[in-house]
């Protein structure tokens, strides 16, 4: 029987039982381990979005299950301000040390820091692990020590760096404490949504760790040959659709890089596919050592110079964007992926957020925000650092001044308009050289597609030839070129 004094493995974003370092360190101590989830209220840290609810529900679910199938053990969750969670926890079961994996966000990081220092004087030791990167943010350092702002040297610096790093298999035993431990009912937490009940559309997602392993084993073996070649085209599966596994930590960076380089090796036909998609996930990594450099990444502009940005109050145009409204078959299409599914494919986020931006000229973070709240892969750094690189306020961003042209972004990257139709099924019986501008179509051909503009489907809400004059006016009152600030 052992006497030691438990320690508890506080899971976060890390919901895996392999290649998670601190359940690693726990099962190695020999201590009695408490797996416990908190339901975080500190104030400071970001509310998790309706999307990320319904995901995280079903995550809990899964590892509680692997928890309690492959270890014997249990989950604990609770809920409240994580600090007074873990203080109770080791004043009821005389816990003398808390494990957990590391987040890279100010609130996370201002939290994390408080609670060390709390239960730390009082006597309980704290221990934090990488499971989320490759590198951490300050890993990589320009050879003056500074911050990298620009992809591709960030990612020279950072790939050369990745070789040694091996998952950890998942832990063969764990020594369980004894005591018996509240748990709260899930269910009580209202994850799922209910009155109305959206997330009909999100069956196809399978979150918990299995879902995350299929999802890779698939995409490995069929999906990524070609990957470089299709991945801009949202009508095909053509992508990992990964992110928000990666995102809630289901899988690993260290374990997908990995298995690619396995998928590399076996068929080295797929050697410059594996390359692209590693470089996809350079760009997770690099979206987290800027946001570690600038914690207000989400709320300020990275170029301080776009604080004087004459950004558009537009409340209605903001609702038709969020609605799928617009009036833009691709933009519309993809805001109704979203709505339904809780994710966008990567090129159509490219295309409505330059939409909203600049042909609407409405706020990179009112777009932030509603991305938040629907997206299952919703994540601070990725999500912050992608809306400012499109609007042209972020760190290696795209220049303000291209604008994207929805019309040939359609006919480029869904050039048969399979995506459009599939998600704007009012214009499914357009030809294909009016469905993506369905208002240059004669009156005949849109009357026998059943098209009625302005009642079955709208106009467009802005011209595009109008609202690009209009953007680049207001780019150029802010007096170009743009200094990092
Ligand atoms: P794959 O093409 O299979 O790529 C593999 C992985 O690489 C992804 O799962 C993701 O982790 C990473 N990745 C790919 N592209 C990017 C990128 N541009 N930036 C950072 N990481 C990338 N991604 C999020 O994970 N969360 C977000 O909140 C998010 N918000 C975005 C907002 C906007 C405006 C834009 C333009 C992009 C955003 N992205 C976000 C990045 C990207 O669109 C998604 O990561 C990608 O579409 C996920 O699909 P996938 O897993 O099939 O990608």
């Amino acid at each position: 029987m052992t006497t030691a004094a438990p320690l508890i493995v506080w899971f976060r974003n890390d919901l895996r039982l392999v290649d998670n370092p601190s359940l690693t360190h726990a099962a190695d101590s020999g201590q009695p381990v408490i797996a416990l989830y908190i339901l975080d209220g500190t104030p400071g840290v970001r509310r998790l979005g309706a999307a990320s609810r319904w995901w995280l529900d079903r995550s809990l679910a899964s590892l509680a299950d692997d928890v309690a199938a492959t270890l014997g053990g249990r989950l604990i969750l609770r809920r409240g301000p994580a600090l007074e969670v873990l203080e109770a926890l080791v004043a009821q079961t005389g816990a003398k040390g808390v494990c957990w994996n590391r987040l890279y966000d100010g609130g996370s990081i201002a939290r994390d820091t408080a609670i060390k220092s709390a239960l730390t004087a009082a006597g309980v030791t704290c221990q934090s692990f990488n499971a989320a990167l490759l590198n951490e943010p300050w890993a990589v350092t320009k050879a003056d020590g500074g911050d990298f702002r620009v992809f591709t040297p960030y990612w020279r610096a950072a790939s050369a760096a990745v070789g040694g790093a091996n998952p950890l298999p998942r832990p063969a035993a764990v020594t369980w404490f004894g005591g018996d431990l509240a748990s709260d009912d899930r269910a009580a937490w209202r994850l799922h949504p209910s009155a109305p009940d959206w997330s009909g559309g999100f069956g196809d997602w399978r979150p918990g760790e299995d879902g995350a392993r299929g999802r890779l084993d698939a995409f490995l073996s069929s999906e990524a040959a070609g990957y470089a070649s299709r991945r801009d085209f949202p009508a095909q599966p053509a992508t990992s659709r990964l992110s928000p596994h990666l995102h809630f930590g289901e899988v690993g960076p260290r374990q997908v890089f990995a298995a690619a380089a396995r998928a590399a090796l076996t068929d080295p036909a797929i050697g410059a596919d594996v390359e692209t998609f590693e470089k996809e996930l350079g760009w997770r990594e690099f979206n987290h050592h800027v946001l570690f450099h600038r914690p207000d990444l989400a709320t300020r502009n990275f170029r301080v110079a776009f604080d004087a940005f004459p950004w558009r109050d537009d409340r209605a145009a903001l609702e038709a964007w969020k609605r799928g409204q617009t009036g833009y078959p691709i933009v519309d299409a993809g805001m109704r992926q979203l709505w339904t599914t809780g994710w966008m494919h990567n090129r159509v986020r490219m295309i409505v957020a330059s939409f909203l931006t600049k042909h609407l000229l409405i706020d990179w973070r009112e777009g932030e925000a509603w991305f938040w709240d629907t997206l299952v892969d919703a994540d601070i750094a990725n999500n912050a650092a992608n809306w400012q690189w499109v609007a042209g306020s972020g760190a290696d961003a795209a220049p303000y001044f291209r604008i994207f042209n929805p019309v040939l972004q359609g006919a480029k990257y869904d050039p048969h308009g399979d995506y459009v139709r599939r998600w704007v099924p009012e214009l499914a019986r357009l030809p294909n050289a009016w469905i993506h501008e369905p208002w240059n179509a004669d009156a005949e051909t849109r009357r026998s597609a059943g098209v009625r503009l302005g009642a079955s489907y709208p106009a467009p809400i802005v011209d595009h030839a109008v609202a690009r004059d209009r953007a680049l006016t207001a780019y150029r009152a802010l007096g170009g070129p743009l200094p990092y600030g």
